[in-house]
Order: structure tokens, then C-alpha cells, then sequence
């Protein structure tokens, strides 16, 4: 009995090893296949919750490679299970999948002339975020681990729809997700996400600790005030005026109110309607905007104050106003814990000199809901070619957003890297 057990043991050790040789000659002959699945993404993108052929494609990947594959969760999402040799820890590794309603103007051999009707516009679909190189990069990696899968516990593969929100009136993404069960079953321990930068250089990661990205909440004020003529103010209450006192007194919670120094905070009025013609004051007026923090206590402060501020301004001018905020995106928080842990791998994967420490960025992003649940970690990868200058580079979400395919097997490498080394011998 002890002489097999040895036996066991030995050969595991020496396939371990075999297989670490492996897996660099196999990171190495992805390269190509990951771009042709990008490509091909790009060129044939889908909407947040329509992303049918996306998901056909993934899955049929995923089941070519012997793993149990879960459809139609959270609508079009799929999940990939993976187990290793042995039993050990659950870690997932998430991609998002949809595209945007952006017609693209670059001149790539596989630009997307898909079009598509989208609240009542016709309009062209692009992958003007990038997501179409995160569903690649997972492809790979899955293929690479199903190749590789000397290591203890499962691998979670998680490609989620919606990430840039569902239609009006749906639900989706990754809060749909977790509803759904995608951390249970098994039960996942951590969780690793990617963004790839278009204002990042290739080769580099940068990644935070703690909030890294913010939390985004939705605001609607309600202004109530009395119409009257526009020539005889004085016979009315005008909500015009009372609105521009509210988004005026909403700016002082951030500058005069906020810890700035803590981390930085944002109040947006992105819609004022009301009125109906040059001589009318009207009878209320409407205001939607946005909130944007990356400190729990702060949004508690920010969202607070507004509730009291808002009231007690119209009530100053003779006016009434409610204001409603929903409880929106998470922040995207970095477990300070997993991220200390993490930071080697990535140092492995793409060298100490390209791991960079970078700033919080006031955008949001639906990877928060999942590290609500588990501890998670969120990174960004370079896609700016580097002949390109940061200023040049075009944003996401616009028509000439462009990314550097050099930059996918760095994805690849990391994730790998990551999994290997959270898994553990
Ligand atoms: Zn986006
Ligand atoms: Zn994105």
C-alpha cells in the first residue's frame, strides 16, 4: 500500500513538471487561434442580452474541450467548469461579452458593418469596449487549462452578458449572474476579471488595490414649483431657478463636503427637462444624473446629504423637491488581501517592470457585483500599440477605438499564471 502511494506520488510530481513545460509551448501556439476568435467576435458583435451566436460559439468551445458547460444563465451567459487532477480550491475567471451600439470607422480588415434597430434608432454594433478580446483571451486560457489541468481544485470559466447594462426593462449582467447561482456550484472562493486598456501600452498591466473602479448610482430630483406667465415671476414659483440652485448646492457636497484626499467623488447632472416655451414658467421641472465614488462611507455621506440638501433648497425658494437614487454599480473593490496575494503572478507573467500601480478610475464596471459575493480581482492589460500616443489613442466606446492584438497572450499568460498559482502544487 505505502509503495503505490509513493508510486502516486512521483509520477504527479514528475507530470507536474512535464506539464509546466507544456504550458508555456501551449501559451505560446495560442497566440494565433486567440486572435482568429477575436476577430471573429469583432466582426460579428451583439448587444448586451443579445448576444446568442457569442454564447453558441463559446459553449461549443468550451464543450470541445471536455468541460460541463452551463447556457443560458443571466440570459446568454456560459459557464465552463473545469476540474483539476485533484480536489482544492474554486477559483473563477470572468469575461464579458457584449458590444455597443457604435458604428466603427476603423479601417481593420474585420470591421463590423453589423447594424442593428436600438431604442427606436438604427444603428451600427461595434466591440467599442474591447470585450471582444476578453471573450478571446478566456477562450485561450480555457483551452490552455483543459490542456494543463495538473493542478488541484476546478477553474469557474465566466462569460457574462451585459456588462454595459441590459435594454430598459430588463434585467442582466453580472448582478443577474449571482442571482442566478454563477458563484454556487460549485461554490467559487475568488474570482479575477481583466479590462484591456485602447490607452494602455502593450505589455503593461496596471491594477489597484481596494476601489479601483467606482460605484455608480443613477439620481432623479423632482422639482415642484407653480406656473405661471413668464413676464409675472412673482405669481409663480419658478423650478427653473430652483434647479440651477440644487445642481449648483449638489457641487458643494463634493467640493466643500467630500474627503477628497480619501478618494475622489463625482456629481453629475447629465438631464435637466422642463418648460415648454420662452414665456412659460413651468410647473416642475425633472433632473437626472449621475454619482460616482469608490469609498462606501463616502457614497453613504454623498447620497445623505443630497437628501437632505435637495428638499431644504426648494423649500428656501417656496418650491417642493424629492430626489431618488438607486442603489446602482458597486464599487469595483480590489480584496486587499487577494490583490498582495495576486500581485507575484502578475509579476511572473509579464516581468516587475510592467506591472503598474495606477490611479482609480471614475468609471464603473459590473465585475462589483460578483466581489460583493467573493473576494475578486480586477486588472487592466494593455492594448495601445506603442507607436501610438496616449492622447491619440481613441476611447472606448467611440467608432475608432482600436486595439493592439500583440497584446491578448499577455491576458492569457496572466490568467494562467494566476490560476497555477492561487490553485497551488
Ligand atoms: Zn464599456
Ligand atoms: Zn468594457
Amino acid at each position: 500500500m505505502k509503495r503505490i502511494l509513493i508510486t502516486v506520488v512521483i509520477a504527479l510530481t514528475v507530470n507536474f513538471g512535464w506539464a509546466q513545460k507544456n504550458l508555456k509551448k501551449d501559451i505560446e501556439n495560442i497566440e494565433p487561434k486567440v486572435i482568429e476568435w477575436r476577430r471573429h467576435f469583432h466582426e460579428n458583435p451583439e448587444l448586451s442580452n443579445r448576444e446568442f451566436n457569442t454564447a453558441k460559439k463559446i459553449a461549443d468551445h468550451l464543450k470541445s474541450l471536455g468541460m460541463t458547460v452551463k447556457t443560458g444563465v443571466a440570459k446568454t451567459g456560459v459557464i465552463g467548469i473545469l476540474k483539476g487532477r485533484k480536489p482544492g480550491k474554486v477559483v473563477a475567471l470572468r469575461a464579458d461579452i457584449d458590444a455597443l451600439p457604435v458604428t466603427e470607422r476603423t479601417d481593420v480588415p474585420f470591421k463590423s458593418n453589423v447594424t442593428t434597430e436600438f431604442l427606436g434608432t438604427q444603428t451600427g454594433v461595434m466591440h467599442a469596449c474591447g470585450h471582444d478580446t476578453h471573450i478571446a483571451i478566456l477562450m485561450g486560457v480555457a483551452e490552455v487549462l483543459a490542456k494543463n489541468n495538473n493542478f488541484p481544485g476546478t477553474v469557474k470559466f465566466i462569460f457574462q452578458p451585459a456588462e454595459e447594462g441590459a435594454p430598459p426593462g430588463e434585467e442582466g449582467g453580472a448582478e443577474l449572474m449571482v442571482k442566478e447561482g454563477a458563484l454556487e456550484n460549485p461554490k467559487v472562493d475568488a474570482i479575477f476579471g481583466l479590462h484591456i486598456g485602447a490607452g494602455i501600452d502593450v505589455g503593461k498591466i496596471q491594477y489597484k488595490p481596494g476601489g479601483a473602479m467606482a460605484a455608480a448610482q443613477r439620481f432623479v430630483i423632482n422639482v415642484k414649483g407653480k406656473q405661471t406667465h413668464g413676464s409675472s415671476p412673482w405669481s409663480g414659483v419658478d423650478p427653473i431657478v430652483v434647479s440651477a440652485k440644487i445642481i449648483d448646492g449638489l457641487q458643494t457636497i463634493i467640493s466643500r463636503e467630500s474627503p477628497l484626499t480619501q478618494e475622489a467623488a463625482v456629481i453629475s447632472v447629465g438631464k435637466i427637462s422642463g418648460g415648454t416655451r420662452n414665456n412659460i414658467i413651468p410647473e416642475s421641472t425633472e433632473l437626472i444624473g449621475t454619482i460616482r465614488t469608490l469609498d462606501y462611507n463616502m457614497q453613504k455621506l454623498i447620497n445623505n446629504r443630497m437628501k437632505e440638501m435637495v428638499p431644504a433648497i426648494a423649500k428656501a425658494y417656496n418650491a417642493e423637491a424629492t430626489v431618488s437614487i438607486a442603489k446602482g454599480v458597486p464599487i469595483t473593490y480590489n480584496n486587499l488581501e487577494l490583490t498582495a496575494k495576486t500581485l507575484p503572478s502578475l509579476e511572473k507573467a509579464v516581468g516587475k517592470e510592467n506591472v503598474i500601480l495606477s490611479k482609480a478610475i471614475t468609471g464603473a464596471e459590473d465585475f462589483s457585483f460578483f466581489q460583493q459575493q467573493v473576494p475578486g480581482f480586477y486588472f487592466f492589460i494593455g492594448g495601445k500599440p506603442l507607436d501610438t500616443k496616449t492622447e491619440d489613442a481613441a476611447p472606448h466606446h467611440t467608432p475608432d477605438f482600436y486595439i493592439d492584438e500583440s497584446g491578448l497572450i499577455l491576458g492569457v499568460k496572466t490568467f494562467t499564471q494566476i490560476v497555477y498559482d492561487y490553485l497551488g502544487k
